[in-house]
């Protein structure tokens, strides 16, 4: 085992370069920390924009990773905010966002959140249902402002050239043959106007192929939706755009994509390049995901009935509490400094610190040598790591968030959950 950033079996990886050092930062900042490379995010939204027609809006989806340096790094690089709370907006404000760039969705909208985004300047909401417009419509109106919204559309599944009109069950959006009726009740809102359609079919695709499929399935249903009377001055066709997750690896390219979408955008909706109707993409994962590492130390390393397990001191509290919805297997998880060198073929297990055999990070890793005290380096977290995670499970230390640019560390900080008081009224 060599150092990683040295690894002569193999072809250079760059996301397992440590940047810098993570032993250094390790050393500095104490384990489990996540390190966050603004470079790298400045890398993926320029790859990402070359890959979409130009002019395209993107959208940063603040779910992906709420902190806030990355979400000021990339409103400063000229994204617009995906949000789906009071406090997804606080932090895409405090990072410098327009509220007016602010697009706020999601299903369960509170009256509360609602005035809360209002009071703060956002204009611009997709809706997902009949109640949703209407609630969206009587928090406006009671304040006197006029608001836009997208109709988030549960279109049908792309494949084919056909339309299918056909999506399957959700909670999210609303049925094809459904928004008519949410067209009628938006003509009797006082204070909301219909702008376009937004659609949200797939996240992470698999293939560039699947991919192009969803979005241009999109564009297709949008224009269908429009010749049945719903406006359509934006066209939000969503994301999917993948990256890897506790892997190593670079995100996914889209060489073929932005030829695909102006093809289908020039066939469907001609007046696009006019800016009629004005295309927009949203994204989390494409933007953070591979700008993040957690770093952890190996606390414990045990033998039970022929396996190996490292407990490690970041367990599902820290990463991958969305591991439920299977998107953290497979991990790996690499040395950040060199560790013994004997030939071993045991995989180890990557246990953390918690009181339940849920908490696992990896199963049959090659990690040979691995002992208490090493620091290993779980790639590509960047997306869905903390935020994602039980941050209060079992009570450990929240781990610290190390931000570097240029090579140089430029922000370090920690959440603190804390417990406050609520007045008790009888
Ligand atoms: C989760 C979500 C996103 C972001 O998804 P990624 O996989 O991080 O790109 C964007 N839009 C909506 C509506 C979402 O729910």
């Amino acid at each position: 085992m060599t150092p990683t950033g040295d690894r002569p079996d193999g072809p250079a990886d760059p996301v397992a370069v440590p940047v810098p050092d993570h032993v250094v930062l390790a050393r500095r900042f104490g384990t489990p920390a996540y390190v966050y490379d603004l470079d790298e995010v400045a890398r993926s939204l320029r790859e990402l924009r070359s890959s979409l027609p130009t002019g395209t809006r993107v959208y940063y989806s603040l779910k992906a990773n709420p902190l806030p340096a990355l979400v000021a790094a990339l409103v400063t690089a000229g994204c617009h905010t995906e949000i789906t709370s009071s406090g997804e907006l606080d932090v895409a404000l405090a990072a410098g966002a327009d509220p007016a760039h602010c697009l706020y969705t999601g299903p369960g909208k509170t009256t509360d959140a609602l005035g809360h985004c209002l009071d703060r300047g956002v204009r611009f909401f997709s809706v997902e249902s009949g109640t949703d417009l209407r609630r969206l419509d009587t928090v406006a109106a009671g304040r006197g402002v006029a608001v836009d919204c997208l109709v988030r559309v549960n279109g049908a599944a792309a494949g084919g050239s056909g339309l299918r009109m056909t999506g399957t069950a959700s909670q999210f959006g609303v049925d094809l043959a459904d928004v008519p009726a949410l067209l009628e009740t938006a003509a009797r809102c006082r204070a909301v106007t219909v702008r376009g359609a937004h659609f949200f079919p797939i996240t992470n695709a698999a293939t560039e192929d699947a991919l192009v499929a969803e979005l241009c399935g999109s564009i297709r249903t949008a224009a269908w939706l429009r010749e049945r009377g719903l406006p359509l001055e934006v066209l939000d066709i969503g994301g999917g755009f993948a990256a890897p997750y506790a892997r190593p690896g670079p995100p996914a390219g889209y060489p073929k994509l932005a030829d695909a979408l102006t093809a289908e955008l020039d066939e469907r909706v001609a007046g696009w390049r006019d800016g009629d109707p004005r295309l927009a993409v949203e994204t989390g994962r494409y933007l953070v995901g591979t700008s993040g590492t957690l770093l952890t130390t190996v606390l414990d390393v045990k033998e039970s009935h022929g396996r190996r397990f490292a407990v490690l001191d970041a367990g599902i509290n820290h990463l991958g509490g969305l591991s439920g919805l299977r998107r953290l297997l497979p991990t790996s998880a690499q040395p950040v400094q060199a560790v013994a060198k004997e030939a071993d073929d045991v995989g180890v297990d990557l246990a953390g610190p918690l009181c339940t055999p849920l908490d696992m990070l990896g199963h049959g890793l090659a990690l040979p040598g691995i002992s208490p005290g090493d620091v290993l380096a779980i790639p590509n977290v960047g997306a869905y790591g903390l935020s994602a995670s039980l941050l209060g499970f079992l009570s450990h230390p929240v781990p610290t968030e190390v931000v570097v640019a240029g090579g140089r560390v430029v922000s370090a900080s920690r959440i603190e959950l804390r417990r406050e008081h609520v007045p008790v009224v009888d």
